[in-house]
């Protein structure tokens, strides 16, 4: 029975709402589930081949969660240390039904979506202590973010006119940023035209912060040379060892010489939630001009979510609104509305991320969630109090906040890594600090115990034996 106007929704709504009580049932399941659930290596074939013929919804939901779910990532589970992953917050699989449900399109217009990224918005740039009328815009995560940023950064340093003329004309410039930053802003800047090229690499201190006598320098002899200093990267969280750079310093400096100041604070911005000391790594932050920041990892919102702050909101807008006639605004009705967010970032069609992130916030509270993250910081220390107590496993760095980097005796870290992963008994992933290559865990799972900390080193242990 496919009738005009019911053609895509269900036949039988009685039977599809069965299933999707069922399909819930089995979600909650497994997010509950979760501590008995690492990764698993995915079988061969799969099955999932597109033949174009149309099957019942309970099969499609029967596929889904037969032979999709059980091969996630991984990062619910709370051993799960690789990279920086974000471990998925319940509550979120309930706001992304809802906006599921309501297919709003968060590009602009008159609706409660938009109200809701507003406040997202608001709530983010005042944790990040920047100025009463900083503004942003949701994003897909600090890649795009960072894109938009430093686009903001541009068109401040040489007119909005290089929305018309591109950057033909202009001079080559330089972005400062410490050795081991994220490679988010190299593609940003490989996406902008100006290329990877343009990036100065500063040293660092033994804490891995940017050395702010080097970056001095080398903006001195930037400009000396006549290239154009664009802005200044500081990091509040460095994915390969969690180090934080001195902010107020960087802030000092971008203000003195008159130069953006940008933080990829993609894991660390959620320090500012944390107990002393640890929310004091991230000091300054909210001086900066701009912020790249994820949601999706370590509060947990479902994945995609980060935010760009930006501390200009008319720089933001004149660096991004563009409306043809086709997209006019009106006074009154849907196409009414004073905020319009593709006005602020490059997509125009959007999607309703915001739900996600504002019923996290709203139901956990900055308080709780401070708790989870100042508790990984907690977890990160307490693995380098293991590992220094180790005949078999050498601390490699210092352990700043987070991040806990350490080698072995024995074996090849990569097969460690991988035979750990195999066995389900944590997800390490591997890093070369000084040449030593080395096991790397980033705290960030909100389901992690210190009793996972010690059974994932009693595991790396084993393999020393
Ligand atoms: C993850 C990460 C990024 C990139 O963010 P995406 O959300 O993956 O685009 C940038 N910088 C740091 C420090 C990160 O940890």
């Amino acid at each position: 029975m496919t009738k005009e106007g019911h053609r895509l929704d269900p036949s039988d709504w009685d039977s599809f709402n069965q299933d999707m009580h069922d399909l819930l049932d089995l979600c909650l399941a497994r997010m509950r589930g979760a501590r008995d659930l690492p990764w698993i290596p995915k079988p061969d074939k799969m099955g999932l081949e597109l033949d174009g013929a149309a099957q019942s919804t309970a099969d499609t939901f029967a596929q889904i969660t037969k032979t999709i779910m059980p091969y996630a990532t991984g990062n619910t589970h709370p051993a799960f240390f690789g990279w920086v992953h974000g471990s998925g917050l319940p509550v979120g699989v309930g706001a992304e039904m809802v906006a599921a449900t309501m297919n709003s399109n968060c590009g602009g217009r008159d609706h409660a979506a938009i109200d809701v990224e507003r406040e997202v918005i608001n709530w983010l740039t005042r944790t990040a202590g920047m100025p009463a009328d900083a503004f942003g815009i949701l994003t897909t995560g600090t890649s795009q973010a960072t894109i938009l940023a430093l686009s903001a950064a541009r068109a401040r340093a040489f007119g909005t006119d290089v929305r018309k003329t591109g950057i033909r004309s202009l001079p080559e410039i330089r972005v400062y940023m410490a050795k081991g930053a994220h490679s988010c802003v190299a593609k940003a800047l490989e996406v902008m035209g100006h290329g990877s090229d343009c990036i100065s690499q500063i040293p660092v201190n033994h804490q891995s912060q940017m050395d702010i006598a080097a970056l001095e320098m080398a903006i001195q002899e930037d400009r000396a040379a006549g290239l154009a200093p664009l802005a200044i990267v500081g990091t509040a969280g460095s994915v390969g060892v969690g180090a934080y750079d001195d902010l107020n310093a960087i802030a000092d400096v971008a203000t003195a010489q008159n130069i953006w100041m940008h933080v990829d604070a993609a894991f660390g911005f959620w320090s500012r939630l944390a107990d002393a000391p640890f929310c004091n790594l991230s000091d300054g932050i909210g001086r900066a001009q701009s912020i790249a920041l994820d949601t999706h990892k370590w509060p947990g919102v479902q994945y995609d979510s980060g935010a760009c702050l930006i501390a200009d909101r008319d720089l933001q807008r004149a660096t991004f609104a563009s409306r043809p006639a086709y997209l006019k605004s009106a006074e009154d009705g849907l196409a009414g509305g004073d905020l319009w967010f593709c006005d602020y970032g490059i997509e125009l069609s959007r999607g309703f991320k915001a739900l996600k992130v504002w019923a996290a916030i709203k139901t956990l509270g900055a308080d709780t969630m401070g708790k989870a993250i100042t508790d990984n910081f907690k977890q990160a220390a307490l693995m380098a109090d293991l590992v220094t107590q180790s005949p078999n496993l050498t601390l490699q760095h210092d352990v700043i906040s987070n991040v806990c980097c350490f080698s072995v005796v024995r074996g090849d870290v990569a097969c460690i890594a991988a035979d750990l992963q195999i066995a389900g008994q944590g997800v390490f992933s591997t890093i070369t600090i000084d040449g030593v290559p080395c096991l790397r865990a980033a705290c960030v799972g909100h389901r992690t115990t210190s009793d996972d900390i010690r059974t994932a080193i009693k595991a790396v242990e084993a393999t020393q034996v």
